[in-house]
């Protein structure tokens, strides 16, 4: 019997256990255990692609919302960047209305099924929630996202999905820079309005990171793509392999072609690099493009894909974030027989989830902690052979709040490794500022914008990581929603005025 058809009967017995208890006071609520997110064994799901994670079943889905204490004050939403009503959502999913449940959260949170499954909510709705403090221990708190990918994966798989409803065309054109979640927020509540949005994307799919960053086994590509459609279905046109700046500069969309508006949702896709001996080895990748021609380019394939990867043997990733992880178990899928993680201070400064970091090791990952590469080293034909590294110990806390890692002289050795990943962090894409000298950046290269995303060109607004640095996918969505917001009302006062 599989993990999820046994913790599926246990759930389904304690459900009926539940439901005959009629109603339940908060001591009740308190007892009933959180319910584990079914997952593939690890020996099984490194020698596939196929998501890691696969999901509540309605029984469990219940007895976790069974939980919820429905907190007057709600915490949990405060927690949330677009403020789904968790509570209420909470709520249908215990008294079986997932229709409703799906309705509530589709108010204010456009793509559920994804952020279900990626949002950081250990540190946004569930940091907050009740339930977790009378436990004294966050991590047992409402399950929220898996309980809103729950309602998310029930809807898509219903086939019913109804895309947002439009009022009629305004004949106002806007125009979109980018098809990550900031751009497809922005483009969904513009196009509501009913006026059409086109939306430009440098690569040859849309989506932004959830289709070329983030994993399949994370993120399964489908589901963005049905996200996609439903864009289509509402109306938006894509362009993709449209790179703004290149194919057409930013004015001439405003000056020539009689857009209204322009949202820049470009992202931080400028991979940072360590600036040590060795970098320009072959066999040293950005996490950037390893991730990207991996996810994109279908580079696993080695017989058939146009840019294949070399598989590497032994591979060492540099960083601790969610990149970094996915680098990492990325290269286990690839075939990597021994993948390394090294990171400069332990694992409590790392900045990756919880859940990434356990399932990296289930997945065989090595962490080298409290150690740096200082050379990359290479062989006479200039392939990577090894790394140099040094330890390091931790010394006192730094702007961040996290203590700084403090390199310990004399500790240098040598590991062979024949692949090295760079995932130590991204930078915004520097080409729209480049070429449009009237929008402010500050020295990182992030557009500076007021409280309504706008940019210090008028009418030019900006959204998600190319404004935040890189952040996440649900603050990527509440920024391109506020512009959105902002366009909507600058579109409807124009018209009032005539
Ligand atoms: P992006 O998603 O970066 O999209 C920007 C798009 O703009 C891209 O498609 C790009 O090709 C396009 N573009 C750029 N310049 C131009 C141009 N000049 N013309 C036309 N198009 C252009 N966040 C989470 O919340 N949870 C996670 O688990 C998580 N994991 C991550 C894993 C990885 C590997 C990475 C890289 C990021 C991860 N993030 C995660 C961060 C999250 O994906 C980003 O914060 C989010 O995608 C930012 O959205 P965005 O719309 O601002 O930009
Ligand atoms: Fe929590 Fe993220 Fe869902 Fe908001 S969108 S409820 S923060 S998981
Ligand atoms: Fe439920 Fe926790 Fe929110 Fe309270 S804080 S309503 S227990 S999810």
């Amino acid at each position: 019997m599989s993990e999820k058809t046994q913790l599926d009967k246990k759930a389904k017995v304690l459900l009926e256990g539940l439901l005959k208890e009629g109603e339940l006071k908060a001591k009740d609520r308190l007892q009933i255990p959180q319910q584990q997110m079914p997952a593939q064994p690890s020996e099984e799901r490194i020698k596939n692609n196929f998501e890691v994670a696969t999901g509540y079943t309605e029984a469990m889905a219940r007895v976790e919302a069974l939980r919820c204490l429905q907190c007057v004050n709600k915490p949990c939403v405060e927690g949330c960047p677009v403020a789904i009503d968790i509570p209420a959502f909470i709520k249908a999913i215990a008294e079986a209305r997932h229709n409703d449940a799906i309705g509530i959260i589709k108010q204010t949170s456009l793509l559920p099924s994804v952020c279900g499954r990626v949002c950081p909510q250990e540190t946004q709705c569930m940091e907050r929630c009740t339930l977790g403090k009378a436990l004294k221990d966050m991590e047992k708190g409402v399950a929220i996202g898996r309980l809103e990918r729950f309602a998310a994966d029930l809807e898509r798989e219903s086939g019913k999905t109804v895309p947002p409803s439009i009022k009629p065309e305004t004949g106002k054109k806007v125009a979109v820079i980018g098809s990550g979640p900031a751009g497809i927020t922005f483009a969904v509540d513009v196009r509501r309005e009913g006026h059409s949005v086109t939306l430009f994307e440098a690569l040859h799919k849309p989506g932004g990171v959830l289709m070329y960053g983030i994993p399949e086994f994370r993120l399964p590509k489908s589901i963005v793509e049905k996200e996609i459609d439903n864009l289509e279905k509402m109306g938006v046109e894509i362009v993709p392999n449209f790179v703004i700046g290149r194919s057409r500069s930013l004015k001439s969309l405003l000056e020539e072609d009689g857009y209204s508006a322009v949202f820049i949702g470009s992202g931080a896709g400028l991979p940072k690099f360590m600036g040590i001996p060795g970098e320009n080895l072959v066999g040293v990748f950005s996490a950037n493009e390893y991730l990207t021609r991996a996810n994109l380019m279908k580079a696993y394939d080695t017989e058939r894909s146009a840019t294949p990867i070399s598989r590497g043997k032994r591979v060492a990733v540099f960083g601790g974030g969610n990149v970094a992880m996915d680098a990492a178990r990325t290269a286990v899928r690839l075939g990597a027989e021994k993948v390394y993680l090294v990171y400069r201070r332990t694992e409590k400064e790392m900045p990756a989830r919880i859940e990434e970091v356990s399932h990296a090791k289930e997945e065989g990952v090595e962490f080298l902690l409290l150690q740096n590469a200082t050379k990359i080293i290479g062989d006479e034909n200039d392939h990577v052979t090894g790394i140099e590294c040094i330890r390091y110990e931790l010394g006192e806390p730094d702007e961040s709040g996290r203590r700084s890692p403090v390199p310990i002289g004399g500790s240098e050795f040598v590991m062979d490794v024949d692949s090295v990943i760079v995932a130590i962090g991204n930078e915004s894409n520097p080409l729209i500022a480049a070429t449009t000298p009237e929008i402010e950046v500050d020295k990182r290269g992030r557009i500076l914008v007021d409280e309504n995303n706008e940019t210090s060109m008028r009418g030019v607004f900006a959204g998600g990581d190319i404004v935040l640095g890189a952040a996440t996918v649900i603050l990527a969505m509440g920024e391109g929603r506020n512009a959105a917001a902002a366009v909507n009302a600058r579109m409807q006062s124009a018209d009032s005025h005539k």
